[in-house]
């Protein structure tokens, strides 16, 4: 059974984390080496995770009660939690599927004298085009910020340089992963270092969860193998467990309703030394390999079904969603033919807050429910790529002439 994702981290790595959880050596020093990596290195701020980041941001940067932030229509629930959380008002704006970039008469749309911020969620490993947004965000005095969780290694590396803030996330399922840390690239030095102070009164991340997560880490990644992960299923099928539960459990950050305690550490040294490791280590050839792999299946199914971000940037896919009129069945199929799909999302709608009924997403709310991902990586390789869109290509004709009897 092929799983739907694999863990973006070599045994080498994981090891290294574990020995600097032993030795974790001096954060400053780790901090300097991974600030040298960015364009302009004095923009660093490294943090906890993207949700720690933002979360300080909005700290840093106090705004009045029940200003306005604007998301991406489709993010992870807690930013507009987090946002919330602030006093401010998350304000959705709708996406277009065929980029995922925020449809621009809805952002035009959405600004208020109250806007402050939006926050463009580069998604499934492809970019947004962003010079428009650029201009609109300079001429509205709308502070613009990158959410690259997703994109790392589309485009340059380090993406996001046209906005005043841009946010790098090594969370487990992220390309490169650290087992979490995010780096900001925060253009306004003031605004950096009133986050770095903020955050220097917070705790700091304890050791021994940071090393029982790089167990976990270890776990999924040789879970993710085809002969082990075909077992697990199977052993969860006779046990009468989720598996597809047990998967997104394992990997999902901040669980429960404690979100914002959670949130708020100060990263431990032995994660940011792994970081510095993981991004001096950064191969683009995995990710180019991983490109070409999405773009055969792309090719092979793009007569046949909706691909939500199909003609976004630079699209590294990621991640590999589809939009199906009946998941449930093709999941099924898939599934019996050991490729390992899920319509399970770690990602929401964000709906229009009362009183701005006019900003519902319906866009994206329309194909959110219909989203399936497929597994695609260089590790399945082309022949198995195509077995996947050859079982895809028979379950989809039958189900439509099923529909036209
Ligand atoms: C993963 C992700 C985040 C959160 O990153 P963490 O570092 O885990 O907090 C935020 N936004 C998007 C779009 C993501 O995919």
């Amino acid at each position: 059974m092929w799983v739907r994702k694999r863990i973006d981290i070599g045994w080498g790595g994981i090891g290294y984390g574990l020995l600097r959880c032993l030795f974790p050596g001096k954060a400053v020093e780790h901090e300097r080496s991974i600030a040298s990596q960015l364009p302009r290195p004095e923009e660093a701020v490294i943090c906890f995770s993207v949700r720690s980041g933002f979360d300080l941001l909005l700290t840093a940067l106090k705004f009045p009660e029940g200003s306005e932030i604007l998301l991406s229509a489709m993010t992870l629930g807690h930013m507009a939690d987090i946002v919330r959380a602030h006093g401010l008002v998350p304000v959705p704006v709708d996406l277009d599927p065929d980029t995922m970039a925020p449809d621009m008469n809805a952002l035009e749309r959405s600004i208020r004298p109250e806007t402050r911020i939006l926050v463009v969620a580069h998604l499934f490993g492809g970019r947004c085009r962003m010079e428009r947004i650029v201009e609109i965000c300079r001429r509205r005095n709308i502070l613009l910020i990158e959410d690259m969780a997703q994109a790392l290694g589309s485009g340059r590396r380090w993406g996001g340089g046209q906005s005043d803030v841009a946010m790098f996330s090594f969370g487990t399922i992220k390309t490169a992963t650290a087992g979490g840390g995010a780096v900001l690239r925060v253009r306004d030095a003031e605004l950096g270092n009133e986050m770095r102070v903020a955050q220097a009164g917070y705790p700091l991340q304890r050791r021994m969860p940071f090393a029982i997560k790089l167990g976990r880490i270890a776990c999924l990644k040789f879970l993710g193998y085809r002969f082990p992960y075909g077992l697990f299923r199977r052993l969860c099928g006779k046990l009468r467990i989720d598996a597809d539960l047990v998967i997104s459990r394992g990997t999902r950050a901040f669980p429960g309703n404690n979100l914002i305690v959670m949130i708020r550490r100060r990263p431990h040294p032995a994660l940011i030394a792994l970081l510095s490791h993981r991004l001096s280590q950064f191969d683009p050839r995995y990710l180019r390999r991983k490109t070409m792999i999405g773009r055969l299946l792309r090719d092979e199914l793009s007569c046949m079904v909706d691909m939500p971000g199909k003609n976004a940037l630079a699209q590294t896919h990621w991640v590999f969603p589809l939009c199906l009129g009946n998941s449930g069945e093709v999941i099924t199929k898939l599934v019996a033919e050991g490729f390992d799909a899920t319509a399970r999302q770690s990602m929401e709608v964000i709906h229009a807050p009362a009183g701005r009924e006019e900003m519902e997403p319906t866009r994206i709310a329309e194909i959110y429910d219909r989203m399936v991902y497929l597994p695609a990586y260089p590790e399945m390789g082309a022949r198995e790529i195509m077995r996947m869109a050859r079982v895809l290509s028979v379950t989809l004709n039958g189900v439509a002439r099923g529909a036209g009897k």
